[in-house]
């Protein structure tokens, strides 16, 4: 993925470039474009990963502190650190750890030098697990297509990831009505192409359940 341009791109045009209020406006209109872009891509990510832990009796929890630890450090890998790398409460933290020690994925053991230090170390099955689940697939999936791409801006490519995403996990794409491949203007009106009713001027900004994007080559080809 070829990001270079579209940061260039945004300085040129967003905040630091032109300081004219519709100029502002846009880039600012544009941000948020980004923001909403990288809110959706998570969330579709989150509810793959929940459905994948959850196949085997896990919540997704339980696999981000397996990750953290099969990462971190032999100073990091104690209760406080996962608190403060996952943002998670000491509570959370504990009753998170206890499940994973009684399911054999991880196991404590004292510090030889302070015996009030606990650390952390993945078991054999824990390892396997996260080489198992992670990355997800796919995640994988749309790497292997989005990687050879290029892009102008970060918008675009954050928009076709999310649309690879999609395709790849048969999700729908919730898009604006307006980039619908139903979607028409026919004698100064709007019309959808689906239920073939007359579309109301709001009804065209707003997001729709049977949305059916544009056909991308790269995207839709297997
Ligand atoms: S199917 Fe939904 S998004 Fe597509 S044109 Fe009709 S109302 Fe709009």
């Amino acid at each position: 993925m070829d990001f270079g341009g579209s940061i260039a791109k945004s300085h040129e045009f967003g905040v630091f470039g032109c300081l004219a209020p519709a100029c502002v406006k846009i880039a600012v209109m544009q941000e948020l474009e980004t923001f909403k872009l990288i809110e959706r891509i998570s969330s579709l990510l989150r509810s793959e990963e929940r459905r994948k832990y959850a196949a085997i009796g896990l919540q997704p929890v339980h696999g981000q502190v397996l990750e953290y630890l099969a990462k971190c450090n032999k100073y990091s890998n104690t209760h406080a650190a996962v608190a403060e790398y996952l943002g998670l409460t000491k509570g959370t933290v504990s009753q998170t750890i206890q499940i994973l020690e009684r399911k054999h994925y991880l196991e404590k053991a004292t510090d030889s030098l302070d015996g009030r230090v606990v650390h952390l170390t993945l078991t054999e099955a824990g390892a396997r697990l996260i080489d198992e689940l992670k990355p997800l697939d796919i995640f994988k999936q749309a790497e292997t297509k989005v990687s050879r791409q290029e892009f102008d801006t970060i918008g675009q490519a954050l928009q076709t990831t999310l649309g690879v995403l999609q395709k790849v996990n048969h999700s729908k794409s919730f898009g604006l009505c307006r980039s619908c491949r139903y979607f028409s203007v026919e004698e100064n009106h709007y019309l959808c192409g689906l239920t073939e009713q007359p579309l109301d001027r709001e009804d065209t900004d707003k997001i729709c359940r049977d949305h059916a994007p544009e056909p991308t080559p790269f995207i839709d080809q297997e």
